[in-house]
């Protein structure tokens, strides 16, 4: 009995959870620790910004996603470089932006420059960089609809280009790999895996100069604005863009939450820009209406088809069910059997029913604590 005693005097409450640690853990890694613009931060030109100008984030936010994806991403990469020796994660930069490519797949011609332990085991008929983006199942008909984003397209060419142009960086465990200098790259592979379900989906692009020179471009606009504030937000606003909600300076970009007002409400100053909101309002509303009737068509049209794969897409239908609702009669019975008094509430329906069978207005009170939604009402203003 003392051993039990003394056993349960040291034991934690509940079980450690792990997950205080992995921020920590994540804070230290070379590529959070990084100063110079980093290719993956230019998803969002004000973001770049306030990075660029070493402003300390206001937001924390759920990390444990992004924390997910990174551990998954290295798990992947290591199976690449053990078993086909990919060249993996490894340091590219100039004077203004750094990354780390995550594969690199060298064309034989460049791959026999490396000394034989560093060659690939299968070279690419083209070099190509590999960019592995891990996704939930949630947006993944995104993914295999539209591919990459334009923010991981830029990131991805930002990458090829320092490799095409500057070559792996100098520094430690990469050295051989800098004496190729600058490598020329042909193709831009996104490889897409689902987090969820391990499902992978592959997109294949050629190298595009011009792109490359673009988000060069957008680079240098960043690097020549003198405060964040004056870049251009990317983004929407926190509660439209996911993005934006989980940004770690959304509160910096668009001050603090004040109840019950959109942060994108700050954006109109006077009467101009609330004629110029109501307009748009308006005529989003007009290009929508004919498509929500075609869309409402094409819906009644499919109607009792069996699900399946048609053409580009595929058909599942979800709910039908019948939905669940209290048993109070076989609640009523539990409280019985177990000796409990059954609580007797007023009948509100039957109260209600009663008096509007009478003529009698049925009372209300105002609810202060549940307020109705907020909804917009525009008509067309009728000028004198
Ligand atoms: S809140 Fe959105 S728009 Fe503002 S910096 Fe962050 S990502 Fe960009």
């Amino acid at each position: 009995m003392e051993i039990i005693v003394t056993t349960l005097a040291i034991a934690p409450e509940r079980p450690v959870s792990l997950w205080p640690a992995a921020p920590a853990a994540d804070a230290r890694r070379p590529r959070s620790q990084q100063t110079k613009l980093g290719a993956s931060d230019t998803v969002c030109a004000r973001r770049a910004g306030y990075l660029l100008h070493g402003r300390t984030p206001t937001d924390g936010g759920e990390k444990r996603k992004a924390i997910l994806g990174t551990w998954l991403h290295a798990g992947i990469l290591d199976a690449a470089r053990e078993e086909y020796g990919w060249i993996i994660e490894r340091r590219v930069e100039d004077e203004s932006v750094r990354g780390h490519i995550d594969a690199v797949q060298l064309d034989s011609t460049t791959a026999s420059r490396l000394p034989k332990r560093l060659r690939p085991a299968l070279p690419a008929q083209e070099t190509t960089v590999e960019d592995v983006k891990t996704k939930s199942t949630y947006q993944w008909d995104n993914v295999l609809r539209y591919g990459a984003s334009e923010a991981e397209l830029r990131q991805v060419y930002l990458y090829a280009d320092l490799l095409a142009s500057e070559g792996f960086a100098s520094v430690k465990g990469q050295r051989q790999l800098a004496r190729l200098g600058p490598v020329p790259v042909a193709r831009i592979r996104f490889r897409f895996i689902n987090r969820d379900n391990g499902e992978d989906h592959v997109q294949e692009i050629a190298y595009e100069a011009e792109r490359a020179r673009r988000a060069r471009w957008w680079v240098q606009q960043v690097r020549a604005a003198s405060t964040p504030e004056e870049l251009p937000r990317t983004f929407q606003g926190p509660g439209i863009s996911a993005i934006c909600d989980h940004c770690p300076f959304r509160t910096a970009c668009w001050g603090p939450l004040v109840a019950g007002r959109s942060p994108q409400s700050q954006l109109i100053h006077d009467d101009a820009d609330r004629a110029k909101a109501l307009a748009e309002y308006v005529e989003a509303g007009e290009q929508m209406k004919p498509l929500k009737e075609r869309q409402k068509l094409a819906r009644a049209k499919l109607d009792g088809s069996e699900p399946g794969a048609y053409g580009d897409n595929v058909l599942k239908w979800s709910g039908g069910n019948p939905t669940k609702a209290d048993d109070v009669e076989a609640m009523v019975a539990l409280y019985r059997r177990a000796g409990l008094e059954v609580p007797m509430a007023p009948d509100t329906a039957a109260m209600k029913a009663m008096l509007k069978d009478v003529g009698i207005p049925v009372p209300t009170r105002l609810d202060h604590d549940r307020l109705t939604t907020v909804s917009i009402n525009v008509t067309a203003n009728k000028k004198p």
